[in-house]
């Protein structure tokens, strides 16, 4: 009886474990690795400064820019 209740112990703990450590992976998982960017960076055609694609401004030409005053400033 008392090695019936350890094996139930032990597979119960198991278990546990084991679906813990799924947890922690599918959590893992839905985050951006390393290298992984979610928004592309680009770099400012004026002062060189990287920020995200979706928050640059760009000219004419297709350039970026950090911002207004740099954009109306243009390429250096
Ligand atoms: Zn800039």
């Amino acid at each position: 009886m008392l090695r019936v209740l350890i094996l139930v112990a032990v597979v119960v703990g198991l278990a546990l474990w084991l679906l813990r450590g799924r947890r922690v992976d599918t959590t893992t998982a839905r985050r951006p690795g390393r290298g992984e960017n979610p928004a592309q960076m680009i770099a400012c055609a004026h002062c060189g400064v990287h920020l995200p694609r979706p928050d640059a401004v760009f000219d004419a030409e297709g350039r970026s820019y950090c911002g207004e005053p740099h954009r109306v400033a243009g390429p250096r």
